[in-house]
């Protein structure tokens, strides 16, 4: 299985993420996750990307497109993989069309995660993360179970540096521009399927799985 997974900042892809990897065996691919790794590791391309994202805008597509294209190609990815947070602009989504044609696969379907704007700066500016596994969690709607450290790894929760206003101000301002033209872009091509991620967690992840369905 195959699956995009859209939606503005803060609109629960990671979350979600994590549980449809575990119920499909499928791997996760979150291109923040791969900027951020790199980031602490102070690689060439974490040093590269970190210009861009402090400021909240995107790396640019080349960066990105060919780091995507070397993931797909590992192994644990030759049964299908969840991407969270790429395509992002046209440019990536026309890129990994091209991608799947070339090796004669197709996305299964592109999941868009509806969230209106104005629930998403409590979100942003609520979440915290796990540096180590990636797993997210908000000061109140999804706390640790344990103070302060993550339920999964048990590693101590950070806050983003891009999650504070203003920086989310202007994410919001480049997904609206450059991002929110892929719903139209997986419509047209009648691969979009749509929850509302207004609900509570669990019942978005079980509208995700309906959607889904016993996966392949
Ligand atoms: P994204 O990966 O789309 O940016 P996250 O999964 O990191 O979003 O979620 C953003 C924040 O909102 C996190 O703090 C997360 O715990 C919280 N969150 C996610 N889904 C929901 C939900 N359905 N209801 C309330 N809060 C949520
Ligand atoms: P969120 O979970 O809030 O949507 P991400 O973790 O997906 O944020 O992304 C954090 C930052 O990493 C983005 O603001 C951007 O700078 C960079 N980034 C992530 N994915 C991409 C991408 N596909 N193209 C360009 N930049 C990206
Ligand atoms: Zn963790």
């Amino acid at each position: 299985m195959k699956i995009v997974l859209l939606g503005p900042p803060g609109a629960g892809k990671g979350t979600q993420a994590k549980s449809i990897s575990n119920r499909y065996s499928i791997p996760h691919i979150s291109t923040g996750d791969i900027f951020r790794k790199n980031i602490s590791e102070n690689t060439p391309l974490g040093i590269e990307a970190r210009k861009y994202m402090d400021n909240g805008q995107l790396v640019p597509d080349e960066v990105t497109i060919n780091m995507v294209k070397d993931r797909l190609q590992q192994e644990d990815c030759k049964n299908g993989y969840l991407l969270d947070g790429f395509p992002r602009t046209v440019h990536q989504a026309e890129a990994l069309q091209a991608f799947l044609e070339s090796r004669d696969e197709q996305l299964d379907t592109a999941l868009l995660i509806e969230v209106p704007m104005n629930f998403i700066l409590e979100r942003m500016t609520g979440r915290r993360v796990c540096p180590s596994c990636g797993a997210s969690y908000h000061i109140k709607f999804n706390p640790t179970k344990n103070d302060g450290k993550c339920d999964v790894c048990g590693s101590d929760i950070i806050q983003r540096k891009d999650d504070t206003e203003e920086t989310v101000k202007e994410r919001l301002d480049v997904y609206e521009r450059q991002t929110q033209p892929l719903i139209d872009f997986y419509k047209e091509r009648n691969m979009l399927s749509v929850v509302d991620g207004t609900k509570a967690i669990n019942e978005v992840f079980e509208s995700i799985c309906k959607i889904l369905g016993s996966g392949r």
